[in-house]
């Protein structure tokens, strides 16, 4: 069952149970996606139909900011916590790793998914990235290609939303990937061109102050934000 945050549906999942339900995801066969919605994509999704239906029908939703689990609670449904879509895509490396799935890396500047694929090489042994693409493209049809030729099992799809669910949900069942997953800049992290903030302050809920205080043109981005809780209240308040 999903759990409705302003008209987005979530799982309430803690990280290793969303690691686990894609693990037999991709062991049952067939194409599945997973999305990553923090407030931005839930105000976009308010006004943007076809993002909003491609989120709603990811197979897994996690909730990927502090401001999703405080609407939540406002709401009166709080859900269990907030799972960062690079923790989830680190676990879902890890088991990758250690029962021979294939990795594809599709997204960011050109260069930065083959320095990705070689950092987390050393990082995972065992593992296979079987392929990258640069997220720069004008065709699809091409990547698509390059990923069924890979014979890629799970695909990190890092394009910006709402570009990678569309692109997931409309391109993902013609390239035979079992799993995709879209995370927005985590490979330009996993590739180490920018940093995460600490874990003290991932634990207190302000991963996103510290991305502001190093990319203060995100300011026009973020001012939005409140208004999720806004919303929420008002929510509430009229008895939805
Ligand atoms: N990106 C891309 N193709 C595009 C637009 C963006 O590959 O056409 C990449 C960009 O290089 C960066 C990521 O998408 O790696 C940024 O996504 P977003 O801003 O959603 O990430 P966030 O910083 O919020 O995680």
């Amino acid at each position: 069952m999903k759990t409705e945050v302003l008209g987005v549906r979530f799982d309430d999942l803690s990280l290793e149970e969303m690691v686990h339900t894609a693990a037999s995801l991709i062991e049952a066969g067939g194409f599945h996606y997973a999305v990553t919605p923090n407030p931005e994509f839930i105000l976009s999704a308010r006004d943007n139909e076809a993002f909003r239906e491609v989120l709603n029908q990811a197979d897994l939703s996690m909730p990927d900011g502090i401001g999703v689990i405080y609407a939540s609670r406002i709401l009166g449904r709080p859900l269990k916590g907030r799972v960062p879509g690079i923790d989830f895509a680190s676990g879902l490396i890890a088991w990758a790793a250690r029962t021979g799935r294939r990795l594809f890396l599709l997204g960011s500047k050109p260069g930065i998914a083959e320095l990705a694929a070689a950092s987390l090489r050393g990082q995972y042994p065992g593992l296979t990235v079987c392929g990258t693409h640069d997220g720069y493209f004008k065709e699809d049809a091409p990547v698509v290609s390059a990923i069924q030729e890979a014979q890629a099992d799970v695909v990190l799809v890092g394009l910006g939303a709402p570009k990678q669910e569309l692109w997931m949900a409309q391109n993902g069942p013609a390239t035979g990937a079992k799993f995709m997953i879209g995370l927005g800049g985590a490979l330009d992290v996993f590739a180490g061109v920018t940093q995460r903030a600490p874990e003290r302050w991932q634990k207190m809920g302000m991963e996103w102050c510290y991305r502001l205080i190093h990319d203060p043109k995100r300011i026009s981005r973020m001012a939005k934000l409140p208004l999720v809780l806004v919303q929420a209240a008002g929510q509430r308040v009229r008895g939805k």
